[in-house]
């Protein structure tokens, strides 16, 4: 296995927002963690809005949704829903699995379960979200929510 060895500059505070909805999902049991790309792009755009319908409307008690940028840089509130979940589902863009692999980069014994959203729905989406129109982009990402709650949440 290769790795890319990455500095991260460390800064003083943190995002007010990020920690409080921390905070209020710090649950015991835990809740289940919710990654995703993020992504730029329309297949990044699909598993983003795909990640907010399960954490935020199909299986609001089980998940949290997590801020991959604040997870990332920052070892505070975010980080620590990824650390003690004990199930995690990173929701992929595409087969270059960003969150799954930046989360491994500073949780290396993290082994979340990866759907790769774009292998879910049968259309080949281009890189400009504005070439997407927005009933298609809720079409499939319902379509890759409602997969992903029906095989690793709600099973
Ligand atoms: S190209 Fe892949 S990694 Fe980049 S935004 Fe799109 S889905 Fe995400």
């Amino acid at each position: 296995m290769e790795y890319e060895t990455i500095q991260i500059r460390k800064i003083e505070g943190a995002c007010g927002l990020c920690e409080e909805y921390s905070e209020k999902n710090i649950t015991t049991p835990p809740k289940i963690a919710i990654l995703s790309c993020e992504g730029a792009c329309a297949r990044g755009e699909v598993s983003r809005r795909a990640a907010n319908l399960i954490a935020h409307e199909m299986a609001k008690d089980e998940t949290v949704r997590i801020c991959l940028g604040g997870a990332f840089t920052k070892n505070i509130g975010q980080r620590n829903l990824v650390r003690r979940a004990e199930k995690c589902l990173a929701i992929e863009g595409c087969f270059v699995s960003c969150a799954t692999r930046m989360m491994q980069g500073v949780l290396p014994d993290l082994n979340p379960e990866v759907v790769l959203a774009d292998t879910l729905y049968e259309e080949s989406l281009p890189f400009g979200i504005d070439e997407v129109s927005d009933e298609t982009f809720s079409t499939y990402a319902r379509q890759v929510a409602e997969k992903v709650v029906g095989t690793y949440i709600k099973k």
